[in-house]
């Protein structure tokens, strides 16, 4: 399986580091060894000393496409869950600067915490969805799928049409502003409407 993700998805997001607003999704990966399950603790890399918390919806691909129709695309997920896409900001913003892929800020090991799958079908409206990280129980980010710049229908639509989707893949969908440096001892509890679906600590 691999990992799919989308940076830049959220307009107040975009602005807080200071990054344009995109015309194109902005789309990376992740190993399926970035990976992190079950709640497990993440323990803190020593290459970094500034790793942020990205919280973000994920969508888990349930069929094989390329070239999907926008308005088929919501035929190849049928489960969503909460994952942390963390990021070496430190790392990340000296490759910025020199125009050099990000692959070690994005893609180390753990980088990817995803809590359990729920049925979508649990879910009223995709379009309208909250979700929230909090970190010793204060809310740090809270976000509303509505803000998307581009929805998950376009964007299954937009990679498929260079990268073929598999049963499996998995799909970050961006993060809403309030991404913060996380530090050894933190509690992450992360929340689909009033839902926790995550709860670890980093170590
Ligand atoms: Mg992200």
């Amino acid at each position: 399986m691999k990992i799919i993700a989308i940076g830049r998805n959220y307009a107040e997001h975009a602005k807080e580091l200071n990054n344009p607003v995109p015309g194109l999704p902005v789309i990376f990966m992740k190993p399926d060894t970035a990976l992190l399950k079950d709640n497990k603790p993440f323990y803190h890399p020593a290459f970094s000393e500034d790793i942020h918390h990205e919280i973000e919806i994920v969508l888990k691909i349930s069929k094989e496409g390329k070239h999907i129709n926008e308005k088929f695309a919501p035929d190849y997920f049928d489960e969503i869950a909460l994952g942390v896409d963390f990021t070496a900001r430190d790392i990340q913003q000296r490759h910025k600067e020199k125009g050099l892929p990000w692959e070690l800020a994005k893609a180390f090991d753990n980088s990817a915490p995803v809590s359990a799958f729920l049925p979508k079908s649990r879910f009223a409206d995709l379009h309208n969805l909250n979700f929230r990280l909090d970190i010793n129980q204060q809310t740090r980010q809270q976000g509303n799928t509505q803000n998307m710049l581009f929805s998950f229908e376009y964007i299954i639509a937009f990679v498929s049409q260079y990268i073929t989707l598999k049963k499996g893949d998995l799909i970050f969908t961006g993060t809403p502003q309030g991404v913060s440096k996380v530090n050894v001892g933190d509690r992450l509890q992360g929340y689909i409407e009033d839902q926790q679906l995550l709860d670890f600590y980093v170590k």
